[in-house]
């Protein structure tokens, strides 16, 4: 790679030498390369026919079966704390399945097909799209562009007592990253304490609303997640968790009608190329993997 790479460098700007060298990298992964990987997938809807959907129950279905076949399906913790420590290389990738918003057809499509194939997933729930909050539902909407429907807190609950995690989508579903220290603080310690309430139990994940590393997510994000109490965090980067991914910036990779052959492309590294494009953007405003300005892992 890197012979291939210089060879193409010489008179490129740094632009085009870093997009020459990502697809190089991009070239289809084997499948037993990714034994060694650590993947978090990122649902939203799972519905039969909303436009914005992440998969019909029919697709989502078929997803989980395969990763179960074919992947170690741990929760998101396990995952974590396996990109921390591991050394040996397992006989599967490991995948994680998450879920943002807080859709009511979470509870009614995704949840039984979580029981039937035994998957502990995480639940990121937009607190006051729960409480109805008419500005929030609002947002949803429009960013959804069609009428939605949000879970309620009783199927919340339900969720939570089939074993799932459940953790905070902030409160009103906004940028973070453009929110002034109070209205930060806020968005991340009012929605743990609402979960809390609701639940009876500590609540320590957040799923940061959009979640693209440097445009939704900083060092400052991060920092005021730690401070708030949260021990994982989660965004959106197109690419595997590494040993160096702070805890409470860990990537996921988001779903979007695949069909099973996209999606162990994703799991495989395939499409990594992607979030090398992701950071590179990022650069200069936001180093992912930490760079002093988050706190240690
Ligand atoms: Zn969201």
């Amino acid at each position: 790679m890197a012979d291939r790479t210089t060879a193409l460098g010489g008179g490129l700007s740094r632009e085009r030498r870093y997009l020459a060298k990502s697809i190089l990298g991009s070239v289809p992964r084997s499948w037993r390369r990714a034994r060694s990987r650590i993947i978090v997938l990122c649902y939203h809807s799972v519905h039969p026919t909303n436009a914005f959907a992440s998969a019909t129950p029919g697709q989502f279905e078929e997803h989980m079966r395969w990763l179960r076949e074919h992947c170690d399906v741990v929760p998101l913790r396990e995952a974590v704390e396996r990109s921390a420590g591991r050394r040996d290389t397992p006989a599967k990738p490991t995948v994680s399945v998450t879920f943002d918003d807080g859709y009511d057809d979470n509870f009614i499509h995704a949840l039984p097909v979580l029981m039937q194939y035994g998957i502990k997933a995480s639940f990121y729930v937009t607190t006051g799209f729960v409480d109805r909050d008419p500005t929030v539902v609002d947002r949803m909407r429009r960013l959804r562009e069609m009428p939605v429907s949000a879970l309620s807190w009783e199927q919340l609950g339900e969720i939570y007592q089939a074993g799932m995690e459940v953790g905070s989508h902030s409160i009103t579903h906004v940028n973070l990253a453009e929110l002034e220290p109070g209205a930060l603080r806020a968005e991340l310690r009012d929605s743990k304490r609402v979960l809390e309430d609701h639940l009876g139990e500590e609540i320590d994940s957040v799923a940061y609303p959009f979640g693209i590393p440097g445009r939704h997510v900083t060092a400052r994000t991060i920092a005021e997640a730690l401070d708030a109490g949260y021990r994982t965090g989660t965004s959106i980067l197109y690419r595997d968790v590494r040993r160096h991914d702070h805890a409470l910036n860990i990537p996921r990779i988001a779903v979007k009608n695949n069909t099973i052959q996209l999606l162990k492309a994703k799991i495989a590294g395939s499409l990594d190329v992607i979030g090398r494009w992701q950071e590179f953007r990022a650069r200069g405003t936001f180093s992912v993997g930490g760079d002093g300005a988050a706190p240690p892992r």
